[in-house]
């Protein structure tokens, strides 16, 4: 009797006990308001996170140890502002001419892996060309390319000249004139299309750009650019297919009507003063900042000939400026969510922007809750951007402890995204 007790119990063991992976932090930094927490087990099963306990669990048969106890484990990071279809360097303004789809694409299948392997499992794509995004986000959802779970805008919206026009620069006679289908709208007629043309594509969300921008070939890179008829249309209709909506936007008076209209967030937001501030904070409208691209194009604006002519006062204008503007935004209590635009700097080194933020005033742990809870926050997705039980296994892992020393996210020695390990 005892014996088959006891072989009903090994049984009844080998049947009910799943293996699961088990991560033995020296710290671990959850993502939620508590303070990070010293020797934690954090147990994931499949594809979610079963329980976080104290202390270093003892592994069962078949469980796998993964062992950070000289390290600090946090929730994979989201980055809010990328374009994983393309990467500024030299020559890149005759990419129009010379890049094909199937270029952007395979570019940015490289661009996704890098992404993920710097510790970013989860992006919002801003804007990309030939849906190339859309496709990537299809092909990383289906596991048959490595790369970040993507919320993707697909193609930018603008009006005829505006930032996101992608004709900007070329001789009128090269590219017929966009139409709403290829993202350039011009009254609130145009602005339904072009929003209802984006949910047809496959978009995640809608991105507008509100006021002239850095990079494209055009005088101002801070003007308005969407009058109030336009932007009521664009953000009415993408609320009917619940469509988040965000701007891109340097000038005031941009960021004032779209902040009127009922955007979601607003990017770079460089000339924003405490009237914008007071308008975003009264409306919860967030701020992705993007620190990093604007040290990178301010430094690039050093360079002979890397910008054209027209570009290159305004990199060297508006770069350097949203470092302070993110200080100012911060102490004014605005709420922000971490995003970089890489793709204006080279991808895989999204973690500059925490530097940035810290060294603008942020504290470390405030950063990397801007990366983690509150950009899940912003994107309306609940399952992910903190460890908790029966959230999505999103987990990283450094060396040592960034609160120490921020610098040290630079070099993520561990990546899981869903359960499934990509770096270790
Ligand atoms: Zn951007």
């Amino acid at each position: 009797m005892r014996k088959f007790l006891t072989l009903s119990i090994a049984l009844g063991l080998a049947f009910t006990a799943q293996a699961d992976t088990l991560i033995h932090a020296g710290t671990l930094i959850d993502g939620t308001q508590a303070n990070p927490k010293s020797e934690m087990t954090v147990v994931i099963d499949g594809n979610t996170i079963k329980a976080i306990e104290s202390g270093y669990r003892e592994p069962q048969q078949g469980d796998v140890v993964i062992d950070r106890r000289n390290g600090t484990v946090m929730p994979g990071f989201i980055d809010m502002h990328t374009h994983l279809t393309s990467q500024l360097g030299p020559g890149s303004y005759m990419h129009k001419f010379t890049n094909s789809a199937a270029d952007v694409t395979l570019n940015a299948v490289n661009y996704a892996n890098k992404t993920l392997m710097a510790g970013f499992t989860t992006v919002r794509d801003l804007g990309d060309s030939y849906n190339a995004s859309i496709a990537l986000r299809n092909a990383i959802n289906a596991g048959k390319v490595i790369g970040p779970r993507v919320y993707t805008a697909g193609k930018s919206l603008a009006t005829t000249g505006g930032h996101a026009d992608p004709t900007n620069g070329a001789h009128s006679d090269l590219f017929a004139p966009p139409t709403p289908y290829e993202g350039v709208l011009n009254g609130p007629y145009e602005a339904r299309q072009a929003v209802r043309a984006r949910y047809q594509d496959g978009s995640d969300l809608i991105k507008l750009t509100v006021t002239g921008g850095v990079l494209s070939v055009a005088k101002s890179g801070h003007n308005p650019q969407f009058m109030k008829d336009e932007l009521d249309a664009v953000v009415a209709t993408a609320k009917d297919y619940e469509m988040k909506v965000t701007v891109h936007a340097h000038g005031k008076e941009g960021m004032l009507r779209a902040i009127e209209a009922g955007v979601d967030s607003i990017e770079h937001g460089t000339y924003m003063d405490d009237e914008v501030m007071r308008a975003m904070k009264k409306k919860g409208v967030y701020y992705v900042p993007t620190i990093t691209a604007g040290r990178s194009v301010a430094d690039r604006a050093k360079i002979d000939g890397f910008f054209p002519e027209l570009v290159r006062p305004k990199a060297a204008a508006i770069g350097p400026k949203i470092q302070s503007t993110f200080a100012a935004a911060y102490k004014a209590g605005v709420k922000i969510a971490f995003g970089t635009d890489a793709g204006v700097y080279d991808h895989g080194e999204n973690y500059r922007e925490f530097i940035y933020m810290v060294e603008a005033g942020m504290p470390p742990l405030v950063a990397i809750r801007s990366a983690t809870a509150e950009a899940s926050k912003l994107l309306g997705v609940t399952d992910i951007g903190t460890l908790e039980v029966g959230k999505r296994a999103d987990v990283v892992a450094v060396q040592g402890n960034p609160l120490d020393n921020i610098e040290l996210l630079s070099d993520i020695n561990l990546v899981i995204k869903d359960g499934n390990i990509y770096k270790q």
